[in-house]
Parts: C-alpha cells; sequence; structure tokens
C-alpha cells in the first residue's frame, strides 16, 4: 500500500451538503479546496460560536481548541440535522519553539456522520500578525497598527489590560476610527495608557484565512484517500517516527526516519520508512558528536 492509501478519483462526498459552523464567514476560505477537490457544497450554520470563547479573552474557552472544534462541529450537524460538519478553531501565543516568535494553531474538523467517522487536521504556523502592546500615544498606536499589516488585518484597543474590565473597541478597520477610539480609551484609562491588539477573527484577518484555506486543503485531498482495509475516506499522515541513527556513532537522533499513515475509522495504521536501510544522518545532527 502507498503511503497515499487508495486516491478514490470520484470523491465520495460528490454533491454532498457539508455545514460548516461559523460566526465569522469561514465558507470563503474553506469551500473552494471542498468544491475542487470533492465536488462536495460546503454551506454555513451561523451560529454564535463566540459562546465558546472569545480570541480577546472576555470569554475563555473551556477545553482544547481540538474539543472545542468538535463541539462547534456538532453543534451544527445538531442544528441542521446534517450528515457532513466542518468547523474550525485557532489558537494563538507564542512560538514553542522560537523565543518571542508569535504563532498561530489553526484546526479543522470533520464529521462524517453517514459513516460514522470523526477526522481533524491541524497546523502550526508564524504566519500570524498576532501581536498585542501597550502605548502612551496615538503615533506609538499608528506604529503598532502598521506593523499588524492595519487596516486589512482589524485591530481591538482597550482602556485597560486584558484582565481587568473596561472599554473595549473591537474590529477597528480604518484610521478615523482607530484614532476616535484611541482616545476614548486613553480618557477612560486609569494608568494614561491604552492597551492596542491585532483581532484574530478570521474575517477580519486576511493572514488567518489564507491558513485557513491551506489547510482545507490537506483535509479535502484526506478526504479522497480510502483506508484499503475498511474504505472509509480520510486515510492520511498521523504521525513521524524520529531516530534514524548517525552515521558515525550509530546513535538515534531527532531525524524523522518512518511515518504512520492511518484511517480516521478503523485504526488501521502503516508505518513506513522515509529512508532507506544506508541511509544514516549527518553527525551534525547527533548529540553526542556535536553536543
Ligand atoms: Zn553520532
Ligand atoms: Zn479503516
Amino acid at each position: 500500500m502507498d503511503k497515499d492509501g487508495l486516491k478514490n478519483m470520484e470523491s465520495l462526498y460528490f454533491g454532498c451538503n457539508i455545514i460548516l459552523t461559523t460566526k465569522h464567514q469561514k465558507s470563503k476560505a474553506i469551500s473552494p479546496s471542498f468544491f475542487n477537490a470533492l465536488n462536495a457544497h460546503v454551506n454555513e450554520c451561523a451560529l454564535d460560536t463566540d459562546q465558546l470563547g472569545t480570541f480577546c479573552g472576555d470569554i475563555e474557552r473551556s477545553g482544547s481548541a481540538i474539543e472545542c472544534a468538535k463541539i462547534k462541529c456538532e453543534w451544527g450537524i445538531d442544528v441542521t440535522k446534517a450528515s457532513y460538519g466542518l468547523a474550525s478553531e485557532g489558537s494563538f501565543g507564542p512560538s514553542p519553539f522560537i523565543p518571542f516568535i508569535p504563532c498561530g494553531k489553526e484546526i479543522i474538523y470533520f464529521i462524517d456522520k453517514k459513516r460514522d467517522f470523526n477526522l481533524y487536521v491541524q497546523e502550526l504556523s508564524h504566519e500570524t500578525n498576532y501581536q498585542m502592546a501597550e502605548v502612551s500615544s496615538y503615533s506609538e498606536a499608528l506604529d503598532f497598527a502598521k506593523k499588524a499589516l492595519f487596516p486589512s488585518h482589524a485591530l481591538i484597543i482597550r482602556s485597560s489590560n486584558r484582565d481587568s474590565k473596561g472599554l473595549i473597541f473591537k474590529g477597528l478597520q480604518d484610521t478615523k476610527n482607530l484614532e476616535k477610539c484611541f482616545e476614548n480609551a486613553l480618557k477612560n484609562s486609569s494608568t494614561r495608557n491604552v492597551w492596542i491588539e491585532t483581532d484574530m477573527r478570521a474575517h477580519l484577518n486576511p493572514t488567518r484565512m489564507k491558513v485557513i484555506e491551506q489547510l482545507s486543503e490537506q483535509l479535502a485531498q484526506r478526504l479522497l484517500c480510502l483506508c484499503k482495509r475498511c474504505d472509509t475516506p480520510g486515510w492520511g499522515k498521523i504521525g513521524a517516527k524520529k531516530g534514524l541513527q548517525c552515521r558515525l556513532c550509530q546513535s538515534p537522533t531527532d531525524i524523522i526516519k518512518a511515518e504512520t499513515f492511518g484511517c480516521a475509522k478503523c485504526r488501521h495504521i502503516e508505518t513506513i520508512a522515509v529512508t532507506t536501510l544506508e541511509d544514516r544522518a549527518d553527525p551534525m545532527y547527533c548529540c553526542y558528536c556535536n553536543p
């Protein structure tokens, strides 16, 4: 079996309606790949997903991003009685790999009620404008705005930091409004400072939309691949095994030696070596030879 599984050239989702639970017009990013790859139609179900948590922190998300994506997905299916559902969830913070660099994690969750399986794909991306700052003048706010890709990307202004309650202005997309909200926040600030941050809601953040678009393509392609054991769509890469041996001392390194592919339903998995037996890692990646 090759790592691509069995490509089913005629999509099992041909002509199907897939319900996307979203408050923020994400079908723009998701529907093209689902239509092009699978001939499936993505229809939005607009529900107030802010109840499950917001980026600006006024409603805390309970549970993980994956759980949240799953709940959104099931919600849309319940409301519309659909057979297929989609939802996406993003989270932002400092990169776990590069100090002081922000990153975003996007998840797209899919549920097939008819075949009874759930499948999600996720991506950690450093392609994000996510940032926040405390500023004391409008010109500082403008400097921040420029770096944050304003006005194509929206901003949020607050009269006090995230932890305290104060005025909050979201979805700012033009300079006139930005200035007005800055002045208003400054007047109401107890510290003579204003907090400014990027608005991460998908419809106000084209960079985020692009990441969601790429991830949708990955998910749609995966739904074209069938498990050879049970014919369920969604066969694809689920992990990678590190440990390729060092050429000099034979110790295992962090270089990937095999990839694991799996089925979304029957849990059948296959491990495929990405290197041949003769392949060995360069000693520069060895923690003994190159400590
Ligand atoms: Zn070595
Ligand atoms: Zn299977």
